[in-house]
């Protein structure tokens, strides 16, 4: 495949970033009027089905992936709504990137002559670490302090290097690049190239081909998912398959909305949400998502941290097991359905994007993935070597935070049960590692 600038003329072949260099934003297209959907439901279900809308690849490196369940919804019946879940927890490595990954990696097999990079925040890194194991390739991941442990304990089973960089996933973006700059390093990151984004787009084809929805809800982070779907549903209005693209609906986290924030057109904020992997702060895509949903006639929803159980729970009862930063989509549902967004014969898809066993921290309880970042990371490997006292902690981090948040943090420790008193001397309080503590750091630094 080769792609040719429509503006300055510049081709790309292997990487193809969503900007090219004249500062014109680059597309994937396809012989739209060849292309002819009747074979599609004589092949097997998943990614690869849907190929004459996918990049031409020499060798496929697949594990079975897309072709996920679409389950019709319970809430929905209660809710007077025709409501259906696609389950893409279901994928080999528990989440919607892999339909991302088994497209990249197959493009990009013959330029990655030492491996594949990704920059993510935990599912696409857990995905590649998969694929590339699968293709006999290296991979190195670029992950953020805050993950979550059994994303970290995914990537390393696969045998992926990993290299935590930055607090959220934005400033591993440019880290990635660079690591792969002039190494023989494919980078598969969907912020740096666009060409996994058409893997992505196939749960719009499966959707069409199962459901026609009216409206679909996606959780959004950095964009990515929510613009591919979009990409999916007009090419399918360019072949004429369908006569409308769905209302795509964006949900983030009250927490860090960029993205819903500028739809909604209130003040967007920036902050850690529980909804770890909806925790990306200046998302690459935003305006190519914000456009799709406004494009698509869809609106956005603003989900608070106290909804995050509640979503979880209501899927749970569906049978479906789904993180945080999925279950997003229930409590904007039902948002929707109480404000009369919906009409009675409206078809609408929830998204669920990835397994709840991949938002669990290293306890499982999940309580303290989000709650244990850099400081309070540094903090607890200090009190691994030895128990320390406070000021010796503030001492020894050697950074300029107040003597006053060191506290902070010790006392945010003891309250999780990762640290605990072991004694006095005077007025000194001396701190230690906790089993607990000593089990939650084993399984971080892997
Ligand atoms: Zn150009």
């Amino acid at each position: 495949m080769r792609l040719r600038c429509p503006f300055c003329g510049r081709t790309y072949s292997s990487l193809i970033p969503p900007t090219c260099s004249c500062g014109e934003p680059l597309t994937i297209k396809y012989d739209y009027e060849s292309v002819d959907t009747s074979g599609w439901e004589h092949r097997r279900r998943g990614v690869w089905r849907y190929r004459e809308l996918l990049p031409d690849v020499r060798e496929i490196i697949s594990l079975h992936e897309g072709g996920t369940p679409l389950i019709r919804a319970k809430l929905g019946d209660e809710l007077g709504l025709r409501v259906f879940i696609k389950d893409e927890t279901r994928n080999p490595t528990g989440s919607f990137r892999d339909r991302l990954v088994t497209v990249a990696v197959s493009y990009g097999l013959p330029h990655a002559s030492n491996g594949f990079v990704v920059a993510s925040n935990g599912n696409a890194a857990a995905s590649l670490a998969a694929y590339a194991a699968r293709a006999g390739k290296e991979a190195y991941t670029v992950v953020p302090k805050l993950i979550e442990g059994s994303k970290l304990a995914q990537i390393v089973a696969f045998g992926a290097k990993v290299i935590r960089y930055g607090e959220s996933v934005d400033e591993g973006i440019s880290y990635a690049e660079g690591l792969a700059e002039g190494r023989g390093l494919y980078n598969v990151t969907p912020e740096s190239n666009i060409v996994g984004l058409e893997g992505q787009k196939t749960l719009a084809f499966e959707l069409w081909e199962e459901l026609n929805p009216t409206h679909v809800i996606v959780p959004t982070g950095s964009g990515s998912n929510l613009y591919s779907i979009y990409k999916g549903f007009s090419e399918l209005l360019r072949i004429g398959a369908i006569e409308e693209v769905p209302k795509l609906i964006a949900v983030q986290a009250e927490q860090c909305s960029p993205i819903a924030s500028e739809v909604l057109g209130v003040e967007p904020k920036a902050e850690p949400t529980r909804a770890l992997a909806l925790y990306v702060k200046n998302p690459f895509m935003k305006e190519l998502a914000v456009g799709a949903v406004e494009e698509s006639g869809g609106t956005a929803v603003l989900v608070g941290e106290d909804e995050l159980d509640l979503g979880a729970r209501l899927l749970a009862r569906e049978g479906v097991f789904a993180e945080y930063a999925s279950s997003v989509v229930v409590p904007a549902l039902m948002e929707l359905a109480d404000s009369g967004y919906f009409e009675r014969d409206d078809r609408i898809a929830l998204v669920v994007t990835s397994c709840g066993l991949k938002g669990m921290g290293a306890e499982g309880t999940g309580r303290e993935r989000f709650a244990v970042g850099g400081t309070k990371l540094d903090i607890l490997r200090l009190l691994k070597e030895r128990s320390m006292y406070g000021y010796e902690i503030w001492e020894a981090l050697e950074r300029t935070l107040k003597y006053q948040a060191v506290y902070q943090h010790l006392r945010e420790l003891e309250g999780l049960g990762l640290i605990a008193e072991s004694h006095r001397r005077g007025r000194r309080v001396y701190y230690t590692l906790t089993e607990k503590g000593r089990r939650f750091l084993d399984a971080l630094s892997l």
